[in-house]
């Protein structure tokens, strides 16, 4: 197996997003998956933007129910 470069906390950063949207290439993910094993400040942004996007998603999630909600209550009306 090929040793990787070791990847800076500023790479890591830059990289974050596409890391957790899992756009990357498998050697970068991994590289960066190493990296947020060792690096602590790294590691808590990762999980923080992780977290922000569960709760983004939710309330998508409610928002679309919502809607869905509305459009069945409307069809209801109509009977
Ligand atoms: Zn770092």
């Amino acid at each position: 197996m090929m040793t990787q470069p070791p990847i800076s906390c500023e790479e890591v950063i830059e990289q974050l997003f596409e890391y957790l949207d899992k756009e990357l290439d498998d050697d970068t993910n991994a590289v960066i998956d190493r990296h947020l094993r060792h690096c602590h400040d790294c590691f808590s942004r990762a999980e923080f933007e992780k977290k922000l996007r569960a709760r983004i998603a939710e309330v998508g999630r409610a928002k679309a129910s919502d809607r869905l909600r509305q459009r069945i209550e409307g069809l209801i009306e109509r009977f």
